[in-house]
C-alpha cells in the first residue's frame, strides 16, 4: 500500500562454493565465515560460509510475495508446487535450441547444473542435443520426472537442489560418487543397458551419456 514501508528480502549468492548454514552459537567459527546472522530468539545462528569470493549478500527490497528484482528472471525448480508443467512445455518447444541448453537455462527452469543436466536427460532416453521443438508431449513428461527423481534423491541425502554446489571444491560428494549413472562415468557401462558411457565436449564442459540409450538425433554429426 501507499506509503507503507518496502519489505526487505536477504539475497544470497552462493557463488561456487558458498554455504548457508544454520549452526549452534557455541561451533567453533569456520576458517571461511564471512557473515553471522543472530536471531532475537537467541537460538541458532545462519551462517555465511564461502571458501572463495564469489559469493555474496545483499539486502533488497521487495514488494508482499514477489520476488526481489535481481531474482525475478530465475524460473522455479520443477520440485515447487507451483510449477506450470504445460507452460513450460511450451516455452521449452518454443526455445528453439538444444535440449540440454535449455535445461541450463536458468530463465526457463530453476536448479538444473550441468550433472543434474546429464543424469535427467539419460532417465528419460534423451540425447542432449535433440531439438527442444521437435520433443513430444511424452518426452518432456519423462524429462521432469527424471529431473524431479534427481533432485529429489539429492535432497534426500543431504544435498541442495543446485549440483554446481553439491559438489564441493575438492569434488567430494556421496551422491556423486553412489548414484550418478553417467555423469563422470565414461567408459563405465550404462546400468541400464551395460554399453559404455561416452563423454562429449559441451560448450566448455563435459557432457556424458549412453549412445544405445540416448542416441544422437538424425541428421547430427554422430
Ligand atoms: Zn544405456
Amino acid at each position: 500500500a501507499d506509503g507503507a514501508p518496502a519489505d526487505r528480502a536477504l539475497v544470497a549468492h552462493l557463488g561456487m562454493s558458498g554455504q548457508l548454514l544454520v549452526e549452534k552459537r557455541s561451533e567453533p567459527d569456520e576458517v571461511h565465515l564471512r557473515a553471522r546472522f543472530r536471531f532475537t530468539d537467541g537460538g541458532r545462528e545462519l551462517r555465511f560460509v564461502d571458501q572463495r569470493t564469489f559469493g555474496g549478500l545483499a539486502v533488497e527490497e521487495t514488494t508482499g510475495d514477489a520476488l526481489p528484482p535481481r531474482l525475478a528472471h530465475i524460473a522455479i525448480d520443477p520440485l515447487d508446487p507451483g510449477f506450470d508443467e504445460g507452460a513450460f512445455t511450451v516455452a521449452l518447444r518454443r526455445r528453439r535450441t538444444e535440449v540440454k541448453r535449455a535445461l541450463l537455462d536458468q530463465t526457463l527452469i530453476g536448479g538444473v547444473g550441468n550433472i543434474y543436466a546429464d543424469e535427467s536427460l539419460w532417465r528419460a532416453r534423451l540425447h542432449g542435443t535433440r531439438p527442444t521443438d521437435k520433443l513430444t508431449r511424452p518426452q518432456v513428461t519423462a524429462l521432469l520426472e527424471g529431473i524431479r527423481d534427481v533432485l529429489g534423491e539429492s535432497l534426500a541425502q543431504g544435498g541442495t537442489s543446485f549440483d554446481s554446489l553439491y559438489v564441493d571444491v575438492n569434488g567430494q560428494s556421496g551422491y556423486f560418487s553412489r548414484h550418478l549413472a553417467v555423469y563422470g562415468q565414461e567408459d563405465r557401462p550404462c546400468p541400464r543397458c551395460g554399453t559404455a558411457v561416452v563423454r562429449e565436449q559441451f560448450m566448455n564442459r563435459s557432457s556424458y551419456s549412453c549412445p544405445q540409450c540416448q542416441p544422437r538425433p538424425r541428421g547430427r554429426r554422430a
